[in-house]
Formats: structure tokens, sequence, C-alpha cells
């Protein structure tokens, strides 16, 4: 008996293949700080500790909660990205050995507090005006920027590097710099940053897309697959509608391809017809408005397809990227959207 499910088939050794990329784009002293924030973008916290303690120096997570599982599982440095903001968690922080980024002035009594106790990556604001201590302030945390301690920023436009923000960022980032009278470490590149301003690596980077294949860089591949069966197929004539709302018609007699996956799996239910998906290594295309828990696809082309044969919603061989500017999304958010009801597996870790 077939019993259908949605499946999403997450292979480390590419997601280990991509940060071999970004290492290559790096000068050989600066360090890792694997982002494994959300789930690990949808590839599972616990397994990515697993998979991935040998192939970075450290991870990157928002939460204390996060943090303390991954201690479970690893020695390695952990930083809580967001900071902690009760004298409870400051003291978790020190029982488990793990750091967090200090990124507000109503953060800076309990983080003197503990300032002999824990190590603090101190936030700057350089301009994307989220996170981040105004730079003026940064004389009254001069206790904490000490040698131990990393000075960070995050960048707004990495992804742009054209924008002009991005030199403004750098620019007051050096300002800020210049206040430090100690021999602290820097940190100021995410994903997009890593390929688009390798020059201002310096100690740590913090990529988090770049890992799970995201973004668009030569050597990049998405490390999840996907998929899911056909459980029909209808031959249809020219000019007939297809789906809920009968959003498309035929332009010509057409074998159209019902999958067993919806937006309740974690499709995106706004996937327009066109949007590419691939049926035995070929090519194939959303038709009709995306329901709850099938999609259906144009087959007319490809030979053989028949009940039972897997489409790929995206894969290594089809980048999450086609899917997510196609329907002018953001690959994170398509990973991190993942149902629960869709099965994992787990490759290579
Ligand atoms: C999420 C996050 C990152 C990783 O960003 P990517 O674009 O996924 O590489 C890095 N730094 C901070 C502070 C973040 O919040």
């Amino acid at each position: 008996m077939i019993e259908p499910n949605s499946e999403l088939v997450i292979d480390y050794e590419l997601v280990r293949n991509n940060i071999q990329v970004i290492k290559t784009n790096l000068p050989t002293n600066c360090k890792i700080l694997g982002v494994i924030k959300s789930n690990a973008y949808g590839h599972d916290l616990e397994k990515a500790t697993q998979a991935l303690d040998d192939a970075i120096d450290g991870y990157g997570v928002v939460r204390l909660g996060e943090a303390l599982k991954i201690r479970e599982n690893s020695l390695k440095p952990i930083l809580a990205m967001q900071g902690v903001y009760s004298s409870d968690a400051y003291d978790s922080l020190k029982q488990n050995n793990i750091w967090s980024v200090v990124h507000s002035i109503s953060q800076l009594p309990l983080a003197k507090q503990y300032q002999d106790d824990l190590l603090f990556w101190i936030k700057v604001n350089t301009g994307m005006n989220r996170l981040g201590i105004a730079i003026d302030e940064l004389d009254q945390f001069q206790s904490l920027l000490k040698d131990s301690n990393v000075l960070m920023t995050h960048l707004a436009c990495a992804d742009h590097p054209a924008d002009d923000l991005n030199n403004t960022q750098f620019k007051n980032f050096d300002y800020a710099w210049d206040r430090v009278e100690n021999d602290m470490q820097r940190s100021v590149l995410n994903s997009a940053g890593v390929f688009n301003f390798p020059d201002q690596a310096y100690d740590w980077v913090r990529p988090g897309i770049a890992m799970y294949g995201g973004i668009a860089f030569p050597g990049l591949k998405t490390a999840m697959t996907f998929r899911s069966q056909i459980i029909s197929i209808q031959s249809l004539d020219q000019n007939e509608r297809i789906g809920y709302g009968g959003r498309v018609k035929t332009s010509k007699p057409s074998k159209i391809a019902i999958v067993y996956c919806g937006y309740a799996d974690g499709f995106p239910q706004t996937a327009i017809d066109g949007t590419s998906v691939i049926v035995n290594s070929h090519k194939s295309k959303i038709i009709g408005r995306v329901s709850m828990d099938l999609i259906s696809i144009d087959v007319t082309e490809i030979p053989d397809c028949k009940i039972g044969d897997w489409c790929e919603l995206w894969s290594p061989d089809l980048s999450i990227l086609e899917n997510a500017k196609k329907n002018n999304l953001i690959s994170y958010e398509l990973m991190t959207k993942m149902s629960q009801r869709v099965k994992r597996q787990y490759l290579n870790i």
C-alpha cells in the first residue's frame, strides 16, 4: 500500500561542501560562526550540531534555549545572538559557557555585573537601525571593550553590494573601532557579505543561508530536497480550467499531474503558474492554484510520467532560489516554513 507523504531529504554532505565554498572565499585565519537559528533554517538544530561540528568554529543562534540544546552535543563556542535579559539567563550562560550579544544600553547593568565571567559580543548600530548600541554610547561600554570580547555589527544591504549603505556601515564600524583601546576581535559579515565584501571578514564571519545553499554563488547548492509523489493524472482538452478559481486554461490538450503536497506542507500558496519543479529528471511547471494538500503540474511533455513518480519541488538540481525569485519570496522563508507533517530524512550526518 502506498502511503504518500511529502518528504524533506537533507544532505549534510552538501551543507559541508557549501561551508567549504564559503571558506575558499575567506582569509585562512578567519573563523566561521555557523548560524543555525530557527532550527538550522529548517535543517534541524540537533542534526546540524552533529553534522557540522568539525566543519565550523562555533554556532550562532538567537535564543538561549537553542544554545543550551547545542551545548548537549558540542564543546564549540556558541553565541546567543539576540542577547539575554535576566540574571537567571546570565547564570545559565555562565554555567554552560555560552557567549551572548550585548546590543542595547538597557543590557548594560547586568552585562557589567557578569563581565568577568562571560564573553560578550558587543554589537554596534552602524546604520541598519535594528539592534545595536549607538556609536556615541560606546564610551559607556569601555569595561566591556576588552581583548576577550568581540566587536560586531550587522549589514542591512550585504546582498546589494552597490548600495551606498554598505560603505556608510563600514565607515561607521571603523569609527567605532577607533574608540576601542584594546585588541578586540571583530565580526561584520553574514553570508552575502562573505561573497560580496570578503575584505571585511576580520576575525569571525557569521554565515547562515549560504551553508544551506540559499543564496546564489557558484559552487553553492540547495542542501534540501523537498519532494512528493504524483497521485493522479488528468488528461484535459484545450480550454479546460484547472484548480481553485480555475485561474488557468489549457492552451492545448494537456496531461496534468496532481502532486501530494500543498501549502500545508510548506510549499508557497502564492506560487504562480510557471514555477519550476522536476519530474523524472525533466523540468515541469506549476499550473493552477496551489491547494492545501495538492499541487497541479503540467507533464504534457514528460515522457512516461505516471502515478507514483516523484516530483521535486526544490533540490540540489533545482535551486530553492528559482522558486523564491519566481514568486517574489526569499529562500530563508521557504526553508523555515517547512511544516511538521513533512517526513524528514537526513543523509551524511
Ligand atoms: C541571521 C543572522 C546572520 C546570518 O545571516 P545569513 O544571511 O543567513 O547569512 C548573521 N548575523 C546575524 C546577527 C544574524 O541575525
